[in-house]
């Protein structure tokens, strides 16, 4: 199984040790008109939560290190971690104290101060190029902070970071926090051997994007349901009018490529017989759904239609296992997020594992009000698809253990 490979926290002796726990702080602030940072959306900040009280439960000294935004090596006060720790502050019911910077003399002294079941945040790791440079200085200085690194950034994974393959790689004790854990549950089996009847949702823009994934699964997947804009490349593939839909040449050539592959092991490969169309994206007035597969010349495609949810509904009342990947439309736009949120209920209902990841469907599910009714939503973007792609994760190959 999965956890052979690694430690998982509960593994790990945490007591009075300085536990350097990498997580996923990147979240979205707001600027209030006092000038200061709030905290948009505490999701990722409520992900970690296990995992720090573990440590905190443990008598652990639990530093917590993650970037924000993309401040280019050198501190800039909107990316700083302030809001975030006194987020995290109020989650916890507990103080957290924020450094001045994530490396140094200060949080060194800092980290030894410590006692059992304090809690501190370091500044933005992005502060210093070293961080997304994986520079051997930053690595050490980052190692002095640290006598135990557990890793609980599953969305950070795909990066050759310092503090996500640079520090796990010189630091002996090492396990996988929580979240990680439960992602891998997950995720490694639909990655390695889904349930069968297993079906594929994918939509959003481009298929060189989801080109790995969709031919990963094209050996396991008995059906695969196309939505979104990159259905047009398919949809053109198959020799239909697009109209002005998002349609590039070369997407259109794997798309192709995909439908032939799809063809040879007998993988149903389903697209939109319905669009709702507008002449612009920006334009929500004059908006109408054809009624057929064709989009007429002058208007773009830019949600599934409602015969679309309807096919797509009873193709997939046998599934056992469903992996959802990319909206079905400009869900964005309350005038074009039917077809998503649609499918989002169909998808509900149904008796199937069902999993979703890989970018905005988290959103798009969150929104449709149907996030509760889905068994799995993984916390990557880039991180869960080269995951399913097969891609090894730097982040994650350092992580592995011999444990015999
Ligand atoms: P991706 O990151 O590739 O999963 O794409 C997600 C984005 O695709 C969302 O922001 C959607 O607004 C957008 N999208 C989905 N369907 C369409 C469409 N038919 N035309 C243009 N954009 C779309």
């Amino acid at each position: 199984m999965t956890m052979e490979k690694y430690y998982n926290i509960k593994e790990l002796n945490l007591k009075e040790r300085r536990v350097f726990v990498r997580v996923d702080f990147n979240v979205p602030l707001k600027e209030g008109p006092d000038g200061q940072f709030n905290v948009r959306d505490a999701t990722r900040i409520v992900g970690a939560l296990d995992t720090i009280r573990y440590v905190v439960a443990q008598g652990g000294k639990c530093i917590l290190a993650s970037h924000l935004g993309r401040p280019k090596g050198k501190p800039e006060k909107k990316y700083s971690m302030i809001p975030v720790g006194q987020k995290l502050s109020e989650l916890l019911k507990k103080e957290v104290i924020v450094t001045e910077d994530c490396v140094g003399d200060g949080p060194k002294s800092l980290s030894h101060r410590m006692r059992a079941g304090d809690v501190m945040l370091l500044e933005n790791l992005r502060f210093h190029a070293g961080e997304e440079g994986n520079a051997v200085d930053f690595i050490n200085d980052l190692a002095k902070l640290c006598d135990v690194y557990v890793s609980d950034a599953f969305g950070t994974l795909h990066r050759a970071h310092a503090s996500t393959e640079g520090l796990p790689r010189v630091v002996k004790e090492k396990g996988l926090g929580f979240l990680v854990e439960r992602e891998l549950q997950f995720l490694q089996p639909l990655r390695d051997n889904p349930k069968k009847p297993f079906g594929l949702v994918m939509g959003g823009v481009k298929v060189s994007d989801k080109m790995g994934v969709l031919e990963h699964f094209v050996d396991k997947a008995s059906s695969v349901f196309i939505g979104g804009a990159m259905a047009y490349a398919f949809l053109k593939a198959r020799g239909k009018s697009v109209g002005k839909s998002l349609c590039e040449a070369s997407q259109v050539e794997l798309a192709s490529k995909l439908l032939k592959m799809a063809e040879a092991r007998n993988v149903s490969v389903f697209l939109p017989v319905d669009h709702v169309v507008t002449p612009e994206i920006s334009d929500t007035k004059n908006v109408s759904t054809t009624s057929g597969e064709d989009v007429p010349d002058g208007m773009m495609g830019v949600d599934i239609g409602p015969k679309t949810v309807q096919k797509y509904r009873s193709a997939m009342s046998a599934l056992e296992t469903l992996f959802w990947n990319g909206p079905m439309g400009v869900f964005e736009e309350p005038a074009f997020a039917n077809g998503t949120f649609e499918l989002a209920k169909v998808i509900s209902s149904l008796r199937a594992l069902k999993l979703a990841g890989g970018g905005d469907v988290a959103a798009a599910l969150e929104k449709s009000g149907c996030a509760g009714k889905f068994d799995f939503i993984s916390t990557g973007g880039g991180a869960t698809l080269e995951y399913l792609e097969g891609i090894q994760l730097p982040g994650l190959k350092v992580m592995e253990v011999s444990k015999r």
